[in-house]
């Protein structure tokens, strides 16, 4: 950690000086764009994130821009702290005066790895397979990674193409920090996972926030993309499926995409894809496809993928970036300084899950899709939502907006996601988390990734909550 933030206050002198970075937390660096217009999103960058400094005077300001004392780097202070963390902060709370609190707030799976990535776990342990490997990872995980992409997504990787990180996080960061320069336009659809724009911003780059609607099922379409691009955008963030909304481009759509990227002339050319595919194999009705399968795609694309969802392997802190040489060579780079390595162990036991039989896996996502099916017919009974049918993933992300303005029996007044989030908690021990941090103000998501058990009861108290408010 030390290492990576010394690098990242490193990184901060060369960034400064480009982009006046200096002036940029007064005024939003965060560009929302839609096919028709081109608007600035409210300021997000403030010189006192979270307030946690409290105010300062314009004159003060003028002096130091960013802090009383100085002490933590200004591109540290322009992240966005987790807007989950107050919900997570009084579940917290709730729990330690022994109350029960349903969280539907996780990103992850409630079933546990395979049996087999546990045995491999034990063995690599006694087997001695505790020191470091090379930064890339063993060429044996490398090679497995490529067979997997080109058995299943039908894309052709060779182990030189592949960088197993820390986690599919870590992939993203590195992949975005191999190419976004200072000033760098980054098209991000909307509802996006919150670390892509702060990983943008950290880069010196400029996240320009593609809304998508409920109606439009979140989708991102071939206009939408194409009024984005600009001469100055350099990657697109492409999560599909997505987290939080669970959409799964179908392979029409993503040859659409390409297919503006492609055009001759057009703003597309030379605009790298950050292809995040953590979710791909918990798919339901539409199937998915590999971005870097498109036409002429692979030259541009940076596919990240890992094991956490699929394989209930979040702790293990294993994921991977497949790319083309000139990328690998950067990451392997950045990765050499930043933590040479992923975990040897978790290696090993990735090495495992890849050899889980198709079998054996879809018998976790089959219930996962009865949990959707549960989940949505009970949303549905909810009066005010909108919400749109997820196709992949476990989170559904209905719009709550209908019930903005009410009042609680308590005298509680809901002006936004982020209050209801906080008044259910409260009022009915339900945590779920507000969309405000995932560029939908509008909504809350929803994991379903819990056991039907939980599911019912939370659903069903989310369900009295809403009819309570007048
Ligand atoms: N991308 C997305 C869209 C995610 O939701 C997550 C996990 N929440 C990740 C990447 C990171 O996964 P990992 O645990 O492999 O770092």
């Amino acid at each position: 950690t030390l290492l990576l933030l010394s690098t990242l206050l490193r990184l901060s002198h060369l960034v400064m000086p480009v982009t006046g970075f200096v002036g940029m937390p007064t005024s939003s660096r965060c560009v929302s764009r839609s096919a028709a217009a081109t608007v600035e999103t409210a300021p997000r960058l403030t010189p006192f994130p979270g307030g946690a400094v409290g105010e300062r005077t314009k004159e003060e300001a003028a002096v130091n821009p960013f802090d009383c004392d100085d002490t933590i780097s200004p591109l540290v202070k322009s992240v966005a702290p987790s807007k989950t963390i107050e919900v997570h902060a009084l579940t917290q709370e709730m729990k330690a005066r022994g109350e029960r609190v349903v969280s539907l707030c996780v990103g992850e799976p409630d079933f546990e790895p395979p049996p087999a990535v546990i045995e491999a776990t034990a063995r690599a342990a006694k087997e001695g397979k505790t020191k470091y490997t090379g930064v890339t990872g063993t060429l044996d995980i490398r090679r497995a990674i490529c067979a997997d992409l080109t058995r299943r997504k039908g894309v052709p990787y060779a182990a030189g193409d592949i960088v197993v990180a820390n986690g599919a996080k870590q992939a993203v960061f590195e992949g975005v920090f191999a190419v976004v320069r200072p000033g760098d336009e980054v098209i991000i659809p909307a509802p996006y996972w919150p670390s892509y724009p702060e990983l943008v911003k950290l880069a010196g780059g400029v996240p320009v926030i593609v809304e998508t609607t409920v109606e439009e099922e979140f989708m991102l379409t071939a206009e939408k993309l194409r009024g984005a691009l600009t001469d100055r955008t350099r990657m697109l963030i492409f999560c599909n499926p997505s987290n939080p909304t669970g959409a799964v481009h179908s392979k029409e759509l993503c040859e659409e995409l390409a297919a503006v990227l492609s055009e001759k002339g057009g703003k597309g050319e030379g605009v790298w894809v950050m292809a995040d595919e953590i979710y791909e194999r918990i798919v339901y009705d539409t199937p998915h496809v590999a971005f870097a399968g498109m036409p002429g795609m692979w030259e541009r694309t940076m596919t990240v993928n890992g094991f956490s969802k699929s394989h209930a392997m979040t702790g293990y802190r294993i994921g991977y970036l497949a790319a083309p040489p000139v990328i690998v060579k950067a990451v392997t780079t950045l990765q050499g300084q930043l933590t040479s390595c992923a975990s040897a162990i978790s290696q090993a036991a990735g090495m495992a899950a890849l050899e889980v039989s198709d079998e054996e896996m879809q018998a976790s996502f089959d219930i996962m899709r009865a949990k959707r099916d549960f989940v949505m017919k009970r949303v549905a009974g909810i009066p005010g939502l909108t919400t749109a049918e997820p196709q992949g993933a476990f989170y559904v992300l209905p719009d709550v907006s209908s019930h903005f303005g009410k009042t609680a029996p308590d005298g509680t007044v809901i002006g936004g996601a982020t209050d209801l989030c906080l008044y259910l908690l409260r009022a009915h021990s339900v945590a779920l988390v507000t969309g405000e941090g995932f560029g939908y103000p509008k909504g809350i998501r929803i994991s379903y990734a819990a056991s039907m058990e939980d599911l019912a009861e939370a659903l069903g108290e989310f369900d009295q909550c809403i009819r309570s408010l007048k």
